[in-house]
């Protein structure tokens, strides 16, 4: 029993550890969960402006040549109304150019609209992607930085974590359970040394023949004030 019990000081020993490596993890897992929707967003905008900016391009094309055509149907018309031989005719031809007309403006409004679009998208853009492309290189870089640092700890308690359940393993299950129990209800400590004659979790006085039953370790002995399994470390940590 005396080795079962210095094992369960090292159990408690070993989740302490654990528990101080997962504090040092911080807020890194929340930074980088940050960062990354942050960056996306950002990504997945700018994908949307060179969308956009496609599409603009796209019509612009388009506008082009439905110019042309229009201005090739104005110079037939044109030169069909030479050939008109009476009023009636003349206003037919004449209400055909003006609607000629009416679209070429039409279209050469929407390519000007176009065109300033495309130019101010262009200067806006070449600032927001050097913006962004500043701000990738530090996200990607903090988010490496603390992925590393993250990746060592967690190697470290992987390491731990195997060394718990090799320990574990030939652990006496009775021992465990008390362990278990008084651990959850208190923060993480189920194992305390005994402290000049006190409870080293809540410094209740322990009566003697208590603690002479603690040095014999024979059997866990629990406090009766807080239910913590006190155990004997030797003199000096015990003084
Ligand atoms: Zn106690």
């Amino acid at each position: 029993m005396r080795e079962q019990l210095a094992e369960l000081a090292r159990l408690q020993e070993i989740d302490d550890q654990l528990a101080r490596l997962e504090r040092s993890k911080g807020d890194y897992p929340q930074r980088i969960e940050e960062l990354t929707t942050t960056l996306t967003e950002q990504l997945d905008l700018q994908q949307g402006v060179a969308e956009e900016e496609k599409g603009l391009q796209k019509e612009q094309r388009h506008l082009e040549r439905q110019i042309k055509d229009h201005q090739a149907t104005i110079a037939r018309l044109q030169e069909r109304l030479s050939e008109v031989k009476t009023n009636k005719e003349w206003d037919a031809r004449q209400k055909e150019m003006d609607a000629a007309k009416g679209e070429l403006t039409t279209d050469e409004d929407r390519l000007l609209e176009i065109m300033e679009k495309l130019e101010g998208n262009g200067d806006e853009e070449e600032a927001g992607e050097e913006d962004l492309d500043d701000f990738r290189a530090r996200a990607e870089a903090e988010i490496k930085d603390l992925k590393g640092k993250l990746g060592t700890v967690d190697s470290k308690m992987a390491r731990i974590r195997s060394e718990r359940d090799a320990l574990t393993v030939h652990l006496d299950d009775g021992l465990k359970r008390i362990y278990n129990r008084v651990k959850e209800g208190k923060q993480g400590t189920a194992v305390v040394p005994l402290v000049r004659g006190a409870c080293g979790g809540c410094y209740n006085r322990i009566p003697p023949q208590t603690i002479t039953e603690i040095r014999r370790a024979e059997r866990p002995i629990t406090c009766e004030n807080c239910g913590r399994i006190m155990l004997w470390f030797g003199e000096e940590e015990n003084q």
